[in-house]
């Protein structure tokens, strides 16, 4: 039997009427999940030219913050009405109550909406050519000829160029698996990873209005950050203004932990007890990089899915779509040249661009995050203008800054001061 593999592809600009193999709609890539990874990676091979369906099952709003920075602003030409505020500092406030504020010296964190967010990004790779399927996802077989084989759990509209088909079985000859975390596609085709740590974390969206604390313009443009081990024993706990509306919320990895209450709490000591509750939502947030990416065939995983967001900060959205770009570059490698090997190079070139960050900020958590005292002495900490200028900076460009070795020795000192309680909190 031909193999349909290495099948050459037709641009994307000469899409004729839907090809087909052995009955089923038939793709060089199906990328399954149209979050910000999947929509991303989706965008990267339409634009490549090679024949790409972006399978979402849709009806859901992501549970998320949405704080994004600029970075990801710049790198995926995010357009400015798509943030619904823009953050120029933070709050940290401590066990004690102690508030540390924490200003952005050079720019701004944004905020999105998700359901706008992710709806502007797959809409842009359905521009770029790919083609959009609203179903879900259900099992992965083996297709004709070394392809894969989608299976959706009922018939699903395929939006061609050509008009709507319904189809419940896509080939591929290359399947990104961007379903998000605990990922259907991750467990079926690689399936004796060893789960990550995980957090759960659980936000209501508040009506901004309504609030009794300050001024509305008081908080429009400042994050507050909760570390308070009545608000989470091991992460920690936010408030988002994202204009009209509000993100509140905490998470954390203790099963049976009341998140509820704790929301509750938030809101309260916030000013938000009696503003309009609009949506109240969770999800868990993987937090360390899964150990494969690939299954060494024509599978690989992208995003939440391959368990990339950042220990400490939670932060996902930038990640998945830097996971997804590398991982739309090795798949166009390995739809070029039919070697798997391509796919394994994506998770060591994002290892090798974030894997130190991964590390530094899975430390801060373990240490910092354990208790009331050390999380008062992390917050003591933040007060310091170096810690402030290299918290900002890593977070805002993805770099670690190269300050001067002295600012570094004496950050390394004073964590270590307050670590074994030399120096006072
Ligand atoms: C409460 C909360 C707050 C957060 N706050 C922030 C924040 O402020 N900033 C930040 O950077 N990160 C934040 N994160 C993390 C961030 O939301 C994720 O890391 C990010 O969304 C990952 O993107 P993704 O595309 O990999 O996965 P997702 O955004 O989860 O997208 C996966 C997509 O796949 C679809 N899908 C799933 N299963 C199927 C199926 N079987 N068939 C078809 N489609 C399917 C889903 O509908 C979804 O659209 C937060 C997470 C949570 C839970």
């Amino acid at each position: 039997m031909k193999s349909l593999a290495n099948a050459p592809t037709a641009s994307a600009t000469t899409l004729g009427p839907l090809p087909t193999s052995f009955g089923a709609a038939f793709f060089d890539a199906v990328v399954i999940g149209g979050g910000p990874a999947g929509a991303t990676a989706a965008l990267e091979l339409a634009k490549a030219g090679y024949r790409t369906a972006l399978i979402e099952r849709g009806g859901r709003i992501k549970p998320c913050g949405g704080a994004i920075p600029p970075r990801l602003i710049q790198d995926f030409a995010i357009p400015r009405h798509l943030l619904k505020a823009e953050i120029s500092s933070a709050r940290m406030i401590a066990p004690s109550g102690r508030i540390v504020d924490m200003p952005i010296d050079n720019g701004f964190v944004g905020m999105v909406d998700r359901d706008e967010f992710d709806e502007f990004l797959r809409d842009r790779a359905a521009k770029a050519g790919a083609v959009r399927i609203t179903g879900q996802f259900e099992a992965l077989e083996d297709g004709h000829g070394g392809t894969r084989t989608i299976r959706l759990k009922a018939p699903s509209e395929i939006n061609s160029p050509t008009g709507s088909h319904f189809a419940e079985r896509i080939e591929a000859r290359l399947v990104i698996g961007a379903d998000g975390a605990r990922s259907a596609v991750a467990r079926q085709a690689l399936p004796r990873q060893k789960p990550v740590p995980s957090v759960f974390a659980y936000h209501e969206i508040v009506a901004s209005e309504g609030s009794s604390a300050e001024p509305a313009q008081g908080r429009a443009a400042r994050c507050d950050v909760f570390y308070q081990g009545a608000i989470s024993p091991d992460f920690y706990g936010w408030v988002f203004p994202h204009g009209e509306t509000t993100s509140i919320g905490t998470g954390t990895a203790k099963k049976g932990y009341g998140l509820r209450k704790a929301v509750t709490d938030l809101r309260a000591a916030s000013g938000y007890a009696d503003a309009q509750t609009i949506r109240r939502e969770g999800a868990p947030i993987p937090l360390k990089p899964l150990k494969r990416w690939d299954d060494g065939r024509n599978v690989v995983l992208a995003g939440d899915a391959a368990g990339v967001v950042a220990p400490a900060s939670g932060e996902g959205i930038y990640y998945a779509m830097e996971s997804a770009r590398i991982v739309a570059e090795a798949s166009i490698a390995f739809l070029a040249t039919g070697k798997a090997e391509a796919l394994k190079s994506a998770r060591a070139k994002f290892m090798v661009d974030h894997g130190r960050i991964f590390m530094i900020l899975g430390m801060l958590q373990s240490v910092w995050y354990r208790s009331d005292w050390l999380r008062e002495r992390f917050v003591a900490i933040c007060r310091d203008r170096d810690v402030q200028r290299l918290t900002w900076e890593s977070y805002m460009h993805k770099r670690l800054s190269r300050a001067s070795p002295a600012a570094h020795a004496r950050i390394l000192w004073q964590n270590i001061g307050h670590y074994l309680g030399w120096r006072p909190a």
